[in-house]
């Protein structure tokens, strides 16, 4: 009998199935698995025989499919639909929005996708009359605007939004500036402590910072202590000269250039403010705009630092820590004062239509199943990059497939593919959409991808990790600009490191499903640093220049999110690995440990851990017993079609499993108890949040609460896993 061999990532090789490596990890201690016989085969580039999740046949016919996709995405292509989709703005609620949605249903149409649309009426403000000035020790206006240059001619085009900040509350405040630097909680709690009042100020913060900051929070946060008002803005340090050359020499920020964004507090609940938990549907009650507990209280504005400069000249009192300096000639002070700032800031806030736009291939046995990619179509201006580079690949990835069906590929479980609008406002459409279907996505939603913007560069993958070994497998077969498969190009980048894949906080449209209904979700795909972002210089020209030219990357990406569609469609058994959620959980302990310095959660820790070590137990038995099955071979896996499907149900589950409908605390609308983005970062994830957050503040008894919690969600996860086995077991034809 030919044997399924695996990639094993850790060891990067692949291997026989019978063996499992472990690893060893403080809180993940596993004696009882022995090591068989490793029979590893060097890779030089090859592609081991089997697939996981597919008979040795099946995993040959997936490949020649996979093949004739990977003939179709089309760099020509690619440029006509980004060229069309770049002539006007679009930002969420426009006419030009709707537009290139009807392009889009029509270009899957065309494919041979079934086609829908779904509308959502949404809170969205706009920009109005915004001024800035500085009052004291001089007057001058600060200019909140972006003006065209002559090199790029799509600058010129116009209607796009102006700087602006949205879901932050409108008014006229005036007050000393303070610098906060990036307006991470260590840096107000720095202030706290140096005894810095923002009482009545206003605050001056660059946008950025690391981990992930969202930029909501830096405002949150000087609202809190009594800040009346806020400037932000990108400094040269992190997104402009200092890291190169600035637009149109080169990719950076140029001086002119404002970072406009949503402000709206997304780690409470992201979508339409109004409609916490429910869509934004005729029908559905509002609550008033100021019980919305997602609006900044307090006016705010991005500016360039250009206009920044002009400032922190004014700024006096002591100088700023170190870390705090950023990239501009000068020293910068802390203040308070004495400059002192007005700001005038009016938003247009009106309800607005929110468009996505769905096309289907049905699957063939489990057609309710369901594996959605999708990306959002809004933009702040005219974005080429955010979010329409995005657009494109995947709609190469959309044709690809289609061709594949076309020459016999039936997909057990259904393709489908989303274009969101209201994205960049803070992930309306795909939220409001989640909201709307969660029992039928909690049920049947087996993987959510998000491909949104892309550019040249490194590739990077995050997710739940139960899909990580699954990922790294399919980079073997696709392909690399370089010319290399992507798994090599993507190790060398990892300088020879083990690849791991990364866990998703919020950013993008992934949120709903991961962090509210529980859905596997990745978010894969090709970037790197540019200071276009949310720019009136992120156009059609510039991509070209520096984006992606020749969409050389664009394609590779279209085929890699093609090829983790197909199988994840397609594979008999689902290509899951709750071994992988079990090392990230064992690593994420090792963290835990150390935030424990007063050894106040070590038996609650050790707890999860013995939870975890039973849990991975489990995995590793049943991955065993699937592997089995389907050595029974296609033909005799196709008379099983009911044993499958009740298999595949308990994969789809074991992640759920870490869902608790109690919700996090402050925060009941994320339910995942394994990833959610920071309360403090927005951006950033926070594994294991319940318990990590608690003992990041001290608060010792939430942590213990949230940490019997995790050992539930654990104890049923360990459960489920165990009857996948049991059917696979039951099953199996040895
Ligand atoms: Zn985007």
């Amino acid at each position: 009998m030919v044997r399924n061999r695996r990639f094993d990532m850790r060891a990067n090789k692949v291997v026989d199935i019978r063996t499992r490596v472990k690893i060893g990890r403080i809180f993940c201690a596993i004696s009882s698995i022995v090591l068989v016989s490793v029979m590893a085969v060097s890779l030089k580039g090859q592609s081991p025989d089997g697939l996981m999740g597919f008979s040795v046949e099946a995993a040959d016919q997936q490949r020649n499919f996979e093949r004739i996709m990977a003939t179709v995405p089309d760099a020509e292509r690619m440029h006509e639909y980004h060229y069309v989709m770049t002539r006007r703005p679009h930002h969420a609620g426009t006419e030009q929005n709707y537009e290139y949605a009807l392009y889009i249903k029509d270009q899957l149409e065309e494919f041979g996708y079934k086609t829908e649309m779904f509308k959502y009426d949404i809170l969205i403000p706009w920009a109005g009359e915004n001024r800035i000035s500085l009052t004291f020790p001089e007057t001058k206006e600060i200019v909140v605007t972006e003006p065209p240059i002559k090199e790029d001619p799509d600058t010129f085009i116009e209607g796009g939004l102006p700087p602006m900040a949205a879901y932050v509350t409108p008014g006229d405040v005036s007050g000393n500036l303070v610098y906060v630097n990036y307006g991470r909680i260590q840096d107000y709690r720095l202030l706290d402590e140096m005894g810095v009042s923002l009482e009545g100020k206003i605050v001056l913060t660059r946008y950025g910072g690391s981990p992930g900051q969202m930029r909501g929070m830096k405002v949150r946060e000087a609202a809190k202590r009594g800040a009346v008002g806020a400037i932000i803005y990108s400094d040269p340090e992190d997104d402009g000269y200092v890291r190169g050359d600035v637009y149109p020499n080169g990719t950076w920020r140029p001086w002119e250039g404002v970072q406009r964004g949503s402000y709206l507090d997304v780690p409470i609940y992201p979508g339409d403010p109004l409609t916490p938990f429910e869509p934004s549907i005729p029908g559905v009650e509002r609550i008033p705009m100021d019980q919305a507990e997602t609006i900044q209280k307090i006016p705010a504005h991005p500016i360039s630092y250009g206009e920044a400069l002009k400032l922190l000249q004014h700024i006096g009192g002591p100088v700023v820590p170190r870390e705090w300096q950023g990239g501009l000639p000068l020293a910068y002070h802390i203040g308070p004062g004495p400059a002192e700032v007005s700001m005038h800031i009016e938003l247009d806030y009106q309800t607005r239509p929110v468009w996505n736009v769905f096309g289907t291939i049905e699957g063939s046995v489990e057609p309710d199943r369901v594996v959605l990619a999708g990306g959002h179509r809004d933009s702040w201006v005219l974005g080429a990059r955010d979010p329409i580079s995005g657009a494109v690949s995947l709609l190469e990835t959309a044709r690809g497939i289609a061709e594949a069906v076309e020459q016999g590929f039936r997909p057990r479980r259904s393709i489908q593919f989303s274009s969101w609008g209201g994205e960049d406002f803070f992930l309306l459409g795909s939220t409001e959409y989640g909201e709307q279907f969660a029992d039928e996505l909690k049920k049947n939603m087996v993987v959510y991808i998000n491909r949104e913007s892309y550019t040249a560069g490194a590739w990077g993958t995050s997710g739940n990790h139960s899909l990580e070994k699954f990922v790294i497998e399919t980079s073997l077969d696709a392909p690399h600009p370089s010319g290399t498969s992507l798994y090599k190009a993507w190790t060398e980048e990892q300088k020879g490191k083990a690849l791991h894949i990364g866990a998703l906080g919020s950013g993008s449209d992934y949120t709903v499903f991961l962090d509210h209904l529980g859905v596997p979700s990745l978010g894969p795909g090709y970037g790197s640093g540019n200071g276009v972002y949310h720019s009136l210089y992120d156009t059609l020209v510039w991509f070209q220049k520096f984006g992606d030219p020749g969409y050389k990357y664009g394609l590779a990406q279209a085929d890699m999110v093609g090829r983790l569609m197909m199988r994840l469609a397609n594979a008999e058994v689902l290509p899951f690995e709750s071994t992988g959620t079990a090392d990230a959980i064992g690593g994420y302990l090792d963290e835990l440990a150390e935030l424990d310095t007063e050894g106040e959660l070590r038996e609650s820790l050790s707890n999860i851990s013995s939870a975890n070590a039973r849990f991975r137990s489990a995995a590793v038995h049943t991955n065993l017993a699937t592997d089995a099955l389907l050595e029974c071979g296609q033909d005799e896996l196709g008379t099983r079609t009911s044993v499958l499907d009740e298999l595949n149900g308990l994969i789809m589950q074991v992640d759920r499993d870490f869902l608790d409908e109690r919700g996090l605390p402050r925060r009941p609308w994320y339910r995942n108890q394994l990833y959610a983005p920071g309360y403090y970062t927005g951006y950033a994830a926070k594994t294991l949040p319940g318990v990590r957050e608690a003992m990041e503040e001290q608060q010792w008894n939430i942590a213990k609460e949230q940490a019997i919690g995790v050992v539930q969600a654990l104890v049923r996860a360990t459960k489920t896993v165990d009857m996948a086995g049991d059917i696979a077991r039951t099953n199996g034809c040895e």
